[in-house]
């Protein structure tokens, strides 16, 4: 069993699109199912309908799962488990206070030192514990020999005992922190595989460790996926539009051309261009690059053009928002110079538009106008082109670029003639 298990606390970051991206394939690869784990323990930083937006780009993306469960559904397995912990004495209740551990911790940074729990109550007298009324956590007591996680991206990684401390694995109200709720789900979800981002490298000791103590003995392979960069060389984050997975589907990237960019990127793929069932043929973990990732939106923007390309004309003219096949044939002329839909829809919109013409051919414009709305059909662009300039007297650039503007809505672009052969049919909405 794969997982993801995203926290629905915020819109899909890139960074997390990726992780599901590579749970799904290697899912497919082992044949193994991908359950999807929204871990919704905090309540504070849940956002109400973030869950459904997660699993909603999830299906966009062609991203199948087996199942989907909330972690809040598990916590009476948590709190089973922490009783267990206790009674075999590896966890032990730890009744000081938050202000003298805030007091603690206060000191070690004015030394300059790590902060680490001094296990004052690792072994209380039992009858001091039975009965006592004082609100107490439950504190895991520390591993006594280092922890060793095999990464499929990071190598071999050692945390020392000290490193892993004897940290709080449920709170005073009785729910659990992180990390022991995450241990035990991936241990019941009997999960084989995690693919996550490296910031939670840190957290794999302690869950390594807790699954240990609770005398379960399959190892959950690991693999951290380095971050993303901006273009700043900083950390991709919500100041990015970029970052945000609903941003470029507004921003008209496709989700085929996303994904492959999201593959592509610190991979070593066979080829540029590929969509997710080529991925699955080639795509390994041992290929992925320890350091981090940077988003080039150039990059992006050039494969999201050649899968647009690879769009059949219908499907083309979907996407600019037009039913007609022909708009289809023109977005794709006009993809030599668009990367993403929106920019298509602009330039295709501007074509049927109210044009605004500069000063200096109003003149033209005006004479022109007419006489294309009194001109005949003409199948050909050059029959069409020999009409109007000779009714309309106009010649050179005094002809040319009123013809644009009229016939395109803008002063550059594609040959005239090109447009002309899918617009022809819409002459008089263009041109009115
Ligand atoms: N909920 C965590 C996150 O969104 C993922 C934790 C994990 O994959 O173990 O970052």
């Amino acid at each position: 069993m794969l997982r993801f298990a995203p926290s629905p606390t915020g819109d899909m970051h890139i960074g997390n699109l990726r992780v599901a991206l590579f749970n799904y394939i290697v899912s497919k690869q082992r044949n193994e199912d991908l359950l999807v784990r929204i871990e919704d323990t905090d309540k504070e930083r849940n956002i109400e309908g973030k869950d459904q937006e997660i699993l909603d780009i999830l299906n966009l993306f062609g991203i199948e799962y087996s199942q989907v469960i909330y972690q809040s559904q598990n916590l009476r397995f948590h709190s089973a488990m922490a009783l267990q912990l206790l009674h075999d004495k590896k966890a032990f209740s730890c009744f000081c206070s938050s202000e003298w551990l805030e007091k603690k911790r206060e000191e070690a940074k004015e030394n300059k030192i790590a902060y680490r729990y001094d296990d004052a109550c690792a072994s209380l007298p039992d009858e001091l514990v039975i009965d006592n009324m004082n609100p107490f956590t439950i504190r895991i007591k520390k591993p006594e020999e280092a922890i060793v996680i095999k990464d499929h991206i990071k190598g071999t990684v050692t945390f020392e005992p000290n490193e892993v401390d004897s940290f709080i694995i449920m709170r005073q109200d009785k729910t659990p922190m992180y990390n022991f709720a995450c241990a035990v789900d991936d241990m019941i979800g009997d999960v084989s595989l995690v693919i996550r981002g490296e910031d939670h490298m840190s957290n794999t000791p302690k869950q390594d460790f807790i699954r240990t103590s609770l005398g379960y003995n399959k190892k959950i392979e690991y693999a951290h996926l380095p971050i993303i960069l901006n273009d700043d060389g900083k950390k991709m984050s919500k100041r990015d539009d970029a970052s945000s997975v609903k941003w470029l589907l507004e921003e008209g990237f496709l989700p085929s051309a996303i994904a492959n960019y999201l593959i592509l990127i610190g991979n070593k793929p066979p080829k540029e261009i590929f969509d997710m069932k080529e991925a699955i043929e080639w795509f390994s973990l041992d290929n992925i690059s320890k350091s981090p990732a940077r988003f080039d939106m150039d990059k992006l923007k050039f494969i999201n053009r050649e899968h647009l390309k690879r769009l059949d004309t219908k499907e083309l003219s979907r996407y600019v928002g037009f039913a007609d096949e022909e708009i289809g044939e023109l977005a794709r002329v006009y993809l030599e110079e668009a990367g993403t839909t929106k920019e298509l829809k602009a330039k295709i919109g501007a074509i049927f538009a109210p044009k605004i013409i500069p000063d200096e051919f109003k003149e033209e414009a005006k004479i022109m106008t007419e006489t294309i709305k009194n001109a005949p059909y003409f199948d050909e662009y050059e029959d069409f082109k020999n009409y109007i300039m000779k009714e309309s007297n106009l010649k050179g650039k005094h002809f040319f670029k009123p013809l644009r503007l009229l016939l395109t809505g803008a002063e550059h672009g594609p040959d005239v003639a090109e447009v002309y052969k899918y617009l022809k049919n819409y002459i008089g909405e263009i041109v009115k």
